[in-house]
């Protein structure tokens, strides 16, 4: 496994591994990684001739300078991990590497930027966008991927690729969850022993939603019941918790059976802000 650091480094390995006519999967990061990470790779070194791991954390997509500080750092066991994966590349640029000079370009993805996520971080999908825009020109590869768990993510990455014609497939891989349900986030790694419990109420609230929608309960029950729960559980604050198209964002408030459906969710646990989502119906 080689670790890149520039593009420079990268553009020769990339016209050796075309030359051949050889697929390259690219799974962008930010490191701290866990076994969600890791399926990724999997699917990547499974289905491409070569698999490039990019861990960047990103400054231009923190909205919370703080959340920025504390995000963790864990490079060296990243590349130990990435090494028994399988990984064959890993481009670790340096800030100055990705941002030279300040960036004024802005995108604007309509409705998914101003919903859920969007709205409760602003600006953080224009950076997601800047970032995976640079890396997708200097990685160029065949397919990149991505997880479910950032299904609002998914969603601007697709756009981004459709509307500045990246000539690459995306690909979404499936949340991978602790045996309690929790979804698998390097953020987890910031929780108190009490509140890593706590947490598991996102899942759980996921589930209970998914029944009882099923069983044909109205959603406005349904909403109104887990923004209780979270009202009455100590050190949980929810921010949304939203029916909505898994692929357009546009938010519902009603269940049918007649159309795609996921739920959406982003709560504090103490200090640290975890997202989730399940489909309803596929
Ligand atoms: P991050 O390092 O958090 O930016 O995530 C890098 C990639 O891993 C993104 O495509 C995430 O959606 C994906 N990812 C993060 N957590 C999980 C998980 N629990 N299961 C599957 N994919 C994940």
């Amino acid at each position: 496994m080689k670790v890149i650091r520039t593009e420079a480094e990268w553009k020769p390995i990339w016209t050796a591994i075309f030359k051949e006519d050889k697929s390259l999967g690219f799974v962008p990061t930010m490191g701290a990684l866990h076994q969600g990470h890791l399926d990724l790779v999997a699917k990547s070194t499974a289905a491409m001739d070569f698999t490039v791991v990019s861990i960047f954390v990103n400054p231009t997509q923190f909205n919370s300078s703080e959340d920025f500080q504390k995000y963790p750092q864990t490079l060296e066991a990243d590349l130990a991990l990435l090494e028994s994966a399988g990984a064959d590349f890993v481009f670790v640029p340096s800030v100055a590497t990705l941002y030279p000079q300040p960036t004024y370009l802005r995108f604007d993805f309509g409705n998914l930027e101003q919903v859920l996520e969007g709205e409760f971080r602003p600006g953080h999908f224009n950076g997601v966008g800047l970032v995976v825009a640079k890396l997708f020109h200097i990685i160029q590869p065949t397919c990149a991927f991505f997880g479910q768990k950032d299904l609002q993510q998914v969603a601007v990455i697709k756009r981004l690729v459709q509307d500045l014609s990246f000539g690459l497939s995306i690909e979404v891989v499936p949340t991978r969850r602790e045996k309690d349900g929790l979804a698998m986030s390097s953020r987890n790694q910031r929780l108190s022993p009490a509140e890593r419990q706590q947490a598991v109420l996102l899942y759980s609230q996921l589930l209970l939603a998914k029944e009882r929608l099923l069983a044909g309960e109205p959603w406005s029950m349904v909403l109104a019941d887990t923004k209780l729960a979270f009202s009455t559980a100590a050190n949980c604050q929810l921010e949304y918790f939203a029916l909505l198209h898994p692929e357009t964002f546009k938010i519902f408030d009603t269940f049918r059976t007649d159309r795609p459906q996921s739920i959406c969710i982003a709560a504090f646990v103490g200090q640290v802000r975890l997202i989730d989502n399940l489909p309803i119906i596929a």
